[in-house]
């Protein structure tokens, strides 16, 4: 019957790409989550939850027809009601979707906007590359202030730098206004014209509709073809390039190395002037940790008025997987305060209502429910770290005592069970500036 029951429970996996957090690991996710929060509110950044599903539209509009994403990654289907929908691969047309639909640029001129959201996109699964991961991601919404371009990347930066990354590297470039881009795109394509039968599969179909992605292509016959290729730089306006020094410039005043890299184009149709990723040698193929740029065109695209904005997203499983390359030590969740061990059905009982009223009490308190041994009940409450164990068999239920432990430096004493929440909060005042608290 247990084999039968195992051979039919295994028979369900989770979906390629998909991932579970396990209880051991959860705790580097709510250090991530919790910096990204502090950091955040330090920067004057408000959360924004956005549907985990959009209307297709929104996506094909806001990110182009011609990325990948749109493309080839987007799970869409058709609801009930024979609506296209689709769950979100990004988080900027949904917040920029939110912004518009509930006129939040009547509050005030400049948003600052942050989210921590799980994406989907049907990639090929490799190390890092997830059908389903999350990101966290800041917005900066109407301002064209090149400030706003500086503070978003200061902002990434101490996110990084407080889960102990600093050796990553900040790529950046400028792609101009569309029109920059317009000019841009038919000299490259003169220019890839040339070399059309050496392109990869990918590119060669790429060269009509979105010759700039086959800058960022992986392909090493592609890299070698685009080395010596027009860069963008030379072709956008003077007022972008001007922008462009000047982000430099103020980002070497804010002791930011970075990297000029006429590659970095990004996959999505709305970003205009500034594009910058994070990177990390760390990594492997999958190098980037976070990326943005600016989107002054994505308001309008939407059906909006023109608002200039600027945002980046970055993974948080890329970001923890670097943090723990770099021997980061996330600091681990609060164990229970106290573990009841109790033996025997009525001691169960007597322990369980203790537990609840020292739990009514904001203490954090355990128990077994499977009558396992006194010894395996102590074992487990050692294996948790648990500041105390209170322990209740036959004799100490007919005292209406129990025998309290400290597990830092294993004393003991009985505590009659009524007096047993009052001991324990004095105890946790005493000690409230050494020990983990309760
Ligand atoms: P993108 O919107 O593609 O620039 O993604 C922003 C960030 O999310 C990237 O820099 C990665 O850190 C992360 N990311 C993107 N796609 C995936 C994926 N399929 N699996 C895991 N992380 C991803």
């Amino acid at each position: 019957m247990k084999f039968i029951f195992v051979l039919i429970y295994m028979k369900f996996r989770r979906p390629k790409g998909t991932k579970d957090i396990l209880p051991a690991d959860i705790y580097k996710w709510h250090f991530v989550e919790n910096t990204i929060g502090e950091v955040m509110q330090i920067y004057d950044y408000s959360e924004i939850r956005t549907p985990t599903f959009e209307f297709t539209e929104l996506f094909i509009r806001g990110v182009g027809k011609e990325t990948d994403i749109v493309g080839k990654e987007m799970y869409t289907f058709t609801d009930k009601s024979g609506e296209s929908v689709t769950l979100r691969p990004e988080g900027t047309a949904p917040v920029m979707r939110a912004y518009l639909e509930n006129s939040l640029y009547n509050e005030k001129s400049l948003h600052r906007l942050y989210y921590i959201a799980n994406m989907f996109r049907y990639e090929k699964p490799q190390s890092g590359r997830y059908r389903e991961h999350t990101q966290f991601g800041a917005e900066i919404i109407g301002s064209e202030s090149i400030y706003t371009d500086v503070e978003l990347i200061l902002l990434a930066r101490d996110i990084y730098q407080r889960c102990g990354i600093d050796n990553f590297k900040l790529k950046i470039n400028s792609i101009g206004k569309a029109e920059d881009r317009k000019r841009y795109c038919a000299v490259l394509k003169e220019y890839l014209g040339k070399y059309v039968n050496d392109l990869s599969e990918d590119s060669k179909r790429r060269i009509e509709k979105n010759p700039m992605r086959i800058l960022d292509s992986k392909d090493p016959g592609d890299i070698k073809i685009t080395q010596e290729c027009p860069k963008i730089l030379d072709y956008i306006s003077d007022e972008s390039r001007n922008r462009f020094e000047s982000l430099c410039a103020m980002l070497r005043e804010n002791n930011i190395d970075h990297d000029i890299d006429f590659r970095l184009v990004r996959g999505l149709d709305y970003y205009t002037d500034t594009t910058f990723e994070f990177v990390s040698d760390l990594l492997g193929a999958q190098n980037a940790i976070g990326g943005g740029g600016r989107y002054d065109l994505l308001a309008e695209q939407l059906g909006g008025k023109t608002t200039p904005s600027v945002g980046f997203a970055s993974g948080l499983e890329r970001l923890i997987s670097v943090a723990e390359k770099n021997g980061f030590k996330f600091s681990a969740n609060k164990p229970p305060f106290i573990y009841l061990v109790a033996l025997g059905d009525e001691a169960v009982n007597k322990a369980f209502l203790l537990m609840q009223d020292l739990r009514n009490s904001q203490i954090s308190s355990t128990m077994d429910f499977n009558g396992k041994s006194m010894k395996s009940q102590l074992r487990h409450a050692n294996k948790l770290n648990v500041n105390y164990v209170f322990i209740i068999g036959d004799e100490e239920l007919s005292k209406e005592r129990g025998i309290l432990k400290n597990m830092n430096d294993s004393t003991q004493c009985e505590i009659e069970f009524a007096k047993l929440k009052d001991h324990l909060l004095s105890e946790n005042k005493k000690s409230k500036s050494s020990s983990q608290g309760i």
